[in-house]
């Protein structure tokens, strides 16, 4: 560890970032903490991982080992997390160590879904209809107020449409309940989606805020298929769901990275979906179509440096490559990567299971049409 002798929460290149995960997203944010001159620690219960294998120490232990979490805590100068369903009492554990950011309470915030949810209407902030689901009294009582077909999703660890299941019956949800094993549930109406959008920002500890602008994501079996840069909106919804944002991160006060999904709706509202507080699978197009990358941003706010630019430079998308591409052998990399314009990222794990994210492609166009159909050509290409 290099101190850089600053008190004011500045950690210059050639501090060491802690990571809590060690998945792609972690993967990615290392890569550009190395060009930036840093050192990276990873921290996860597995081995040989996406952010490990980039990472100058990879640290394999429990999320609830204190003592190793102790230790990884004097090694570094400040600490961030790559993914979301980690242990609170892992980030508070660290705090008395380390800065943390995004800072514990809002961690807790958004790995629950029913406390999300009702921290944003108390905001004031458009969400879908719920009800919190605790019984099954509290099941057909939500069927009544909200109707069929429904949602039900667990309160608690989902992401990519774990944990959720559609309602079109009163049996269907018993079955449904029943699944989710006694956990806290919630139930969602089901909307019926124009489209979905995303938008990432960054808030400083002095609150600056910088925003990438929204863009369109286009889901298969609840996964990230492809997202589109930039979504092409009505200019006051695109300010519209930046202005949302930015009152979420005021109202958490937090420092550090936030993905806010929204869906807008047929008759033309925009709601709030989830919150992830760290780098989003919808933003990995900035890395080669922004001026600042997501991973910069998150490395920007969490070491205290200047915030970068968010603007885009060129229309773009990207296709996630999930596990059930290789499902004929191994994709035909040669065919993807001898078109201009596309670039590849692979993840570096070893099993290609079905829904498993293990890279993904971004494209860059003259047109966000123009980017879209090189995603789906250069994709299709690697299954032939
Ligand atoms: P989530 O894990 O809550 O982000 O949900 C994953 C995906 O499921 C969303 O991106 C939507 O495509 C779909 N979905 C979730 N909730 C609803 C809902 N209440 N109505 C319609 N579609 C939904």
């Amino acid at each position: 560890m290099i101190s850089t002798g600053l008190s004011s929460g500045v950690h210059l290149p050639g501090s060491t970032l802690g990571i809590l995960g060690s998945g792609q997203l972690g993967r990615m944010l290392t890569l550009t903490a190395k060009r930036l001159g840093y050192r990276v620690h990873v921290f996860s219960p597995q081995r040989d991982t996406p952010a490990g294998q980039v990472a100058d120490l990879e640290i394999t232990a429990d999320y609830t080992d204190l003592d190793a979490l102790r230790r990884f805590a004097q090694d570094v100068d400040v600490v961030t997390i790559e993914f979301e369903n980690i242990p609170v009492q892992a980030l508070i554990a660290l705090q008395p160590e380390v800065p943390v950011y995004p800072q514990p309470h809002v961690l807790e915030m958004t790995q629950h879904r029913l406390r999300e949810k009702q921290f944003l209407s108390g905001l004031g902030i458009p969400v879908v209809p719920f009800v919190p689901v605790n019984n099954s009294q509290e099941l057909q009582a939500g069927i009544v107020q909200l109707g069929l077909p429904a949602v039900l999703k667990t309160a608690g660890f989902g992401y990519d449409g774990k944990g959720q299941m559609r309602l079109d019956t009163e049996a269907q949800a018993l079955t449904a309940y029943a699944a989710f094993a006694g956990q806290a549930c919630l139930m969602e109406r089901f909307v019926d989606l124009e489209r979905e959008i995303s938008v990432i920002a960054a808030r400083a500890e002095d609150g600056t805020f910088q925003a990438y602008r929204p863009v369109e994501n286009r889901h298969r079996n609840h996964i990230l298929d492809y997202t589109l840069a930039p979504a092409q909106l009505a200019e006051t919804m695109e300010a519209h769901a930046i202005q949302m944002t930015q009152r979420i991160m005021e109202a958490l006060n937090m420092r550090g990275l936030l993905c806010v999904e929204f869906f807008i709706t047929r008759q033309g509202d925009l709601l709030v979906n989830e919150l992830a507080p760290r780098p989003h699978n919808s933003g990995h197009y900035t890395i080669e179509a922004a001026v600042c990358d997501q991973f910069e941003q998150q490395l920007r706010v969490v070491c205290g440096l200047p915030l970068g630019d968010p603007s885009l430079r060129q229309p773009a998308a990207m296709a996630n490559l999930l596990g059930d591409l290789w499902a004929k052998g191994e994709p035909d990399w040669q065919a993807a990567l001898s078109l201009s314009s596309v670039y590849l990222h692979l993840y570096g794990k070893g099993e290609a299971r079905p829904g498993r994210k293990m890279g993904h492609l971004t494209t860059l166009g003259s047109s966000v049409e123009a980017a879209f159909q090189l995603a789906q050509q250069a994709r299709e290409c690697l299954s032939h």
